[in-house]
């Protein structure tokens, strides 16, 4: 049987080796999930919530042991892993809550006898291909709205964050979920392959431009439910109103928290040249005062990096960005192994030529570039393929406003920065992906509207 092993991005130790999948128990998982959907869409959704609220209930009784293993696994500090899973209780109570209204049908003609009514069906088996970095929340934002409107899930969690997957999927089934409607595939690309290859009815994706680009040319031709939840280039300008120490501290964990490994993390930052000096001292300040080490002391701010290849992109930037020209403030190396490493590292005169200020990091690295003002500010923002998140800080909310209107991107924060909410629609646009999950949207997203026409006889 194929096995994958799993090692400790702050040790580098082998910490498990799992069963993992292959085509022909992907075929399978396939098969059972066909057969048992329907009769999963036709339990009633009062039942299915049951289960839901069973699983909340698991998550909060094992809470401490599940951060733990996110930890092990993923190097994320423990106290970021408890953040996740305290973080995922609101999302799984706004699916609860919202499922019922998102899938009541919905009369909207009554005359003369005729009656026209949308039915919100499941689309029925779907592929959850997900990402490592916030297994719960990007695992879980497809799952239970999935399940919860009558779909069959087949998961496939990022091969870093397998074990997260096991156990996601373990406390479905014992909250009653039956094991064929939904299946957790382990094991790296390959297994992604191969559930493609399945004549699935949607394919909800969450990870990086490159294989979001390589699934959709996968399902080229194929009339099937795609979602891409790509990486970002995030940018955040901050206006020379505010008080620059405050914008540094927000702003500096908006680049750093989960060690920089956030879809949506801070990863430009324009200031305006009239606070740029005493934005970028205190910037640097908070940085320094980061503490980096044991994901697992209570403590630390800075963990490991989870893919050990993601090293070679940080270390590529910090060359680039030396050569042509920028100010190193802080960091720029790896630290000492054995494990994945980066120091935090900082960057002011930084520009547009450099691989820094266009592709993702990932990572603890951040530009910071002078402007002059608001146009040059939004010019910039909007000098990207991508255009997950934006941000502005300002006193003036009328400001921030006009600004963010004009920024390409799916969330735009006014001071504030790297944040989620279950009750607004989360999407990219341009290379950042296509579709969305959360809010109400992010329900119907599970969904085919049926339209019925019906004339009393
Ligand atoms: P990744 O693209 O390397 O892997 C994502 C998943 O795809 C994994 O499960 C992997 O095994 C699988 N996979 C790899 N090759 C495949 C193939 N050819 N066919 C099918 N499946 C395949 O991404 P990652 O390193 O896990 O995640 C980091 C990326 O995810 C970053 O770019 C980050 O910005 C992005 N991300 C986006 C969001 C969002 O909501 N927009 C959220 C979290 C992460």
């Amino acid at each position: 049987m194929t096995q994958l092993p799993v090692h400790d991005p702050a040790t580098g130790a082998l910490i498990a080796t799992l069963p993992a999948d292959d085509a022909a128990s992907v075929a399978a998982c396939y098969a059972a999930a066909r057969a048992a959907q329907a009769a999963w869409a036709a339990t009633p959704l009062a039942d299915r919530k049951v289960c839901i609220e069973r699983f909340r209930a698991g998550v909060v009784g094992q809470l401490e042991s599940l951060a733990v293993t996110m930890t092990r696994e993923t190097g994320k500090p423990i106290r970021m892993s408890r953040n996740e899973l305290n973080g995922l209780l609101p999302r799984i109570d706004f699916f609860l809550g919202m499922v019922e209204p998102v899938l009541a049908p919905e009369q909207v003609f009554d005359e003369s006898g005729m009656r026209e009514v949308i039915q919100h069906e499941p689309l029925g088996v779907v592929a959850n291909i997900s990402a490592w970095n916030y297994p719960w929340f990007v695992g879980c934002n497809v799952i239970l709205p999935a399940l919860l409107a009558g779909n069959a899930v087949l998961y496939k969690p990022s091969e870093y964050a397998a074990q997260t997957g096991l156990a996601i999927t373990r406390l479905l089934h014992e909250a009653g979920v039956p094991p064929a409607v939904m299946a957790c595939l382990v094991g790296a690309g390959a297994v992604g392959t191969a559930l493609l290859e399945q004549p699935v009815d949607g394919v909800f994706f969450t990870g990086s431009h490159a294989t979001g680009r390589r699934i959709s040319q996968a399902l080229a031709g194929r009339f099937v439910k795609l979602q891409l939840e790509l990486g970002g280039k995030d940018p955040t300008y901050v206006c020379e109103d505010v008080d620059p120490r405050t914008a540094a501290e927000s702003l500096a964990d908006g680049a750093m928290y989960n060690t920089g490994q956030s879809c949506c993390s801070v990863e430009r930052i324009y200031v305006h040249e009239k606070i740029h000096d005493a934005f970028v001292a205190a910037f640097v300040n908070t940085v320094k005062g980061l503490r980096r080490g044991d994901p697992m002391r209570e403590d630390t701010y800075i963990g490991a990096i989870t893919r050990a290849p993601q090293l070679e992109v940080l270390e590529a930037q910090v060359a680039d960005a030396r050569a042509k020209g920028a100010t190193l403030l802080a960091g720029g190396a790896r630290g000492a192994g054995p494990g994945n490493w980066f120091e935090p590292t900082v960057f002011s005169g930084v520009d547009h030529r450099m691989e820094l200020m266009r592709e993702e990091s990932f990572g603890p690295v951040i530009g910071i570039q002078k402007v002059a003002g608001d146009e040059e500010a939004v010019r910039l923002m909007n000098d990207t393929r991508y255009g997950l998140t934006a941000g502005v800080y300002t006193r003036d909310e009328a400001r921030a406003r006009r600004l963010l209107a004009q920024v390409h991107a799916g969330s735009v924060y006014w001071n504030c920065c790297d944040r989620v909410s279950p009750r607004l629609p989360w999407s990219g646009v341009g290379d950042s992906g296509i579709g969305l999950t959360l809010s109400s949207y992010g329900i119907q997203a599970f969904t085919r509207p049926k339209a019925w026409h019906l004339r009393a006889a």
